[in-house]
């Protein structure tokens, strides 16, 4: 199976790729191969479930494909993707980060790989102000994300990518349907599969897709040297929801699009944070680089906040994001609890803030939803 050279359409390379390993049996999908080893010898040079299973392998092409990649490496979860990144780097490498990155990715870099000395600098990267200091640190990766979480910042990925440094992009927000960082100059995509690649919230996985090949024999390295495989089955799961991809991710924006425009007329929302909406401070951009603006809403509401995310029924109050469902997250009592509240308010994330993650359900029954609990 082509990747990176495979012309069919997206939709058509989210159904037709990673089908192989059926044997002779004609099953027009794969099966899950649930074994943790295999006979030396074999044709297809497998030999131990850490180190590769045809669910991995059939994952992998499939997202290399949706991602326009050469190379693609599945992990068990988002962090463990970012796990085998940093992993990758040695003692007095630096990081140049964005500061709205993903709080577990920040986590990883202060609390484990500063211990082993590699360090991270932060600087708000939707500044261009700012680039310059990726041109005078010379660091040996830069990490941006895009959107951001929660505040829906949008980061210049070419501009960025085009200063020389290494970059990689945490997409998981965005997924390779609505932006693909590898065409914009990026070298490394990194997604949460959890999140709208597999798209039903029933299992974890993580995955990087390069055409560098270095750094895709690194990726393959920290597979089975830190541990950091699936399962089988959670690759399969992913497999098949990644087929649907396309037609989820327009359904998400769709729903995003009208839901933003709605909360904006409402007397009670003090600001509302939607990259495709014409008040996102970088909405050109944002329209420059992604193809739709995903299913992610921000917004700061007048009054209790938690109140509001308690009232609703279709919307449930929870981590996490991307799946069919519409969940709510309160961030000042949820993801970023550990933040001080004045640091959290410094960057804009009030106790009146909640991001909406919008599912596939009709939009009417979740305006309704919305328009009661208000
Ligand atoms: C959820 C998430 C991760 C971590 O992924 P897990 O699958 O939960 O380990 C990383 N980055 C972003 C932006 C996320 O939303």
């Amino acid at each position: 199976m082509t990747t990176k050279g495979n012309k069919k359409g997206f939709s058509t390379r989210a159904v037709h790729s990673g089908r192989g390993f059926v044997g002779n049996t004609g099953a027009v999908m794969p099966p899950v191969y649930l074994t943790s080893t295999f006979a030396q010898g074999n044709a297809d040079g497998f030999d131990y479930t850490r180190s590769g299973n045809p669910n991995f392998r059939l994952l992998e092409q499939s997202i290399a494909t949706l991602e326009g990649a050469e190379h693609a490496t599945c992990f068990a979860s988002g962090v463990s993707a970012i796990t085998a990144v940093v992993s990758s780097l040695k003692s007095g490498d630096l990081i140049v980060a964005e500061e709205n990155i993903y709080g577990c990715t920040y986590r990883m870099f202060e609390r484990v790989f500063a211990k082993f000395g590699v360090q991270a600098r932060y600087f708000d990267l939707s500044r261009s102000e700012n680039w310059p200091q990726i041109s005078a640190l010379k660091p040996a990766l830069v990490w941006l994300e895009s959107p951001t979480n929660p505040l829906l910042k949008i980061l210049d990925i070419a501009g960025i990518s085009a200063l020389g440094a290494p970059v990689v992009v945490d997409n998981t927000f965005a997924s390779p349907f609505l932006q693909r960082p590898l065409e914009l100059g990026a070298t490394l995509s990194l997604s949460s599969t959890t999140k709208y690649i597999n798209g039903h919230s029933d299992c974890l996985g993580g995955i990087v897709a390069t055409n560098d090949a270095a750094w895709h024999k690194r990726m393959v390295f920290a597979q089975k040297a830190l541990g950091l495989q699936p399962s089988p089955f959670d690759a399969w799961l992913t497999t098949r929801g990644q087929r649907t991809l396309a037609v989820r991710m327009e359904r998400h924006c769709a729903n995003a699009l009208a839901l933003a425009g709605w909360l904006e007329k409402q007397k009670r929302v003090r600001w509302v944070r939607y990259p495709f909406l014409p008040s996102h401070p970088q909405n050109q951009l944002a329209r420059k680089q992604m193809s739709g603006g995903s299913g992610m809403i921000t917004i700061e509401l007048d009054g209790d906040a938690l109140a509001f995310c308690r009232k609703l029924e279709l919307f449930t109050l929870a981590e996490s994001l991307g799946g069919v469902e519409s969940l709510i997250c309160h961030p000042a009592t949820m993801t970023h609890a550990g933040v001080p509240k004045a640091v959290r308010e410094q960057v804009g994330i009030t106790d009146g803030v909640v991001r909406f993650s919008v599912g596939i359900e009709d939009v009417a029954d979740l305006i309704a939803d919305l328009e009661q609990a208000l």
